[in-house]
């Protein structure tokens, strides 16, 4: 039987083509445990992009058959570069290349299409804060430190302090992936120097992502 006091929270995960979503009760505890994607709709606009998180949000929800009402709050990630409280560059982003998403509220947007709480940070910061609550367990996490390097197709970063993302004054704290590192030792005779989008040469994007690998 169901306790009708057990709140959840709903986190969705926003993507360039896909949202992924999964369902924590109140202790901590994942009720997914796979994936739950769905089109991100992102390439279409902001309107649709936010329509198709709620509707990852209800889909997710069925799923577990966990009722709306239960719903505390949610959390949301998408790509860089936005503000750390989920406001889009004003000079887009390779994943918001639509002119609209230009300075959109991400964040905002979806907790008024929703009626819930939304707490926000980029995917990296994300990532940097499950692998520390993974790694030092919900018992310690909040006393421990940690730096995390997340290798994608760029290089994402981020840093936990006392258990909290440090986000910094423009949210772009531990973005670790365009850091110059000495390339002394490292290259073949005659190889170049990797060249990385941001225009640094031989920055740990250039050298150590998906596509630095490659
Ligand atoms: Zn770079």
């Amino acid at each position: 039987m169901r306790d009708p006091d057990r709140w959840v929270v709903v986190g969705l995960d926003n993507g360039g083509t896909t949202n992924n979503a999964t369902v924590l009760d109140s202790a901590g505890q994942f009720l997914v445990d796979r994936l739950a994607e769905c089109p991100s709709c992102v390439g279409d606009g902001p309107d649709k992009a936010i329509e198709a998180l709620a509707r990852s949000l209800e889909d997710v929800l069925e799923l577990t058959g966990i009722p709306r009402a239960a719903v505390r709050a949610v959390g949301l990630d998408t790509p860089g570069p936005v503000s750390a409280e989920g406001v889009i560059s004003s000079k887009g982003a390779t994943n918001f290349s639509d002119p609209r998403w230009r300075s959109f509220d991400v964040r905002g947007a979806l907790e008024i299409r929703l009626g819930l709480p939304v707490v926000y940070n980029n995917d990296a910061n994300a990532a940097a804060l499950y692998a520390h609550y993974e790694h030092f367990g919900s018992a310690e996490a909040a006393l421990r430190s940690s730096v995390s390097v997340i290798v994608g197709t760029g290089l994402g970063g981020g840093v936990i302090e006392a258990g909290r993302v440090v986000r910094g004054a423009a949210g772009m704290a531990g973005e670790l992936g365009h850091v110059w590192v000495p390339m002394d030792g490292l290259l073949a005779a005659g190889q170049p120097v990797p060249r990385c989008n941001c225009g640094l040469s031989g920055d740990a994007e250039s050298v150590a992502s998906l596509t630095g690998i490659e």
